[in-house]
């Protein structure tokens, strides 16, 4: 499997696409769609993935939903938290019609994506864990830090508990985050400020 990093829009969100041979998931498609089609030619987009619902993850999602034919996947709980933030883009624009919930297992060529309901951020950030070796982990878990907790919507107890489910995790698994370098579950559990003030 292979992962192509495109670092799109005022924010820098990581948009990844994941793809084995010539079929590919994106995840978080932020901004920047012209970019990120030109990245994807050649490949069939079987679906487009949101970690959760905030305007930097999701501006691209019309227009590729629309010329890659793919369907958009998304928790259902982040529904409003998608259309109040996009409400702070100016012009406002309307959010991009769910497909299907972002929920239990999908699989790309033999290669099982397993969706974790990491609340905390915003009620529906979910976690992507890939054939138990690669977390995507949205604005959930960064290198060093969490995402941000004083959103609408937003819990640091839910938070909490989200972060001390990701540690569960092997140390070896590495961790693609929505913002921000890459990193291993294991350099968070000895390093990471959140986890060492709040879990340990
Ligand atoms: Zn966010
Ligand atoms: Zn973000």
């Amino acid at each position: 499997m292979r992962i192509k990093t495109l670092v799109v829009g005022t924010l820098y969100t990581n948009c990844y696409v994941v793809y084995e041979g010539d079929e590919a998931f994106i995840i978080d498609p932020g901004a920047e769609a012209d970019y990120i089609l030109e990245q994807v030619k050649g490949l069939k987009v079987k679906a487009i993935l949101a970690t959760h619902g905030h305007f930097d993850h999701i501006l691209a999602v019309e227009r590729l939903k629309k010329t890659l034919k793919a369907p958009f996947l998304i928790h259902p709980a982040d529904g409003w938290i998608m259309e109040e933030s996009l409400k702070w883009i100016n012009p406002p624009r309307p959010a991009p019609e769910i497909d299907a919930p972002l929920i239990g297992e999908l699989g790309l060529k033999g290669h099982k994506f397993e969706v974790i309901h990491t609340p905390g951020h915003t009620p529906g950030s979910v976690s992507i864990l890939v054939d138990n070796e690669i977390l995507f982990s949205g604005d959930t878990l960064f290198q060093g830090s969490v995402g941000r907790y004083d959103f609408p919507g937003s819990s640091l107890e839910d938070l909490k508990k989200s972060i001390k489910k990701l540690m569960e995790l092997p140390d070896r698994v590495k961790v693609y985050p929505g913002h921000g370098g890459e990193t291993t579950i294991g350099d968070e559990r000895r390093e990471n400020w959140f986890i060492i003030t709040y879990l340990l």
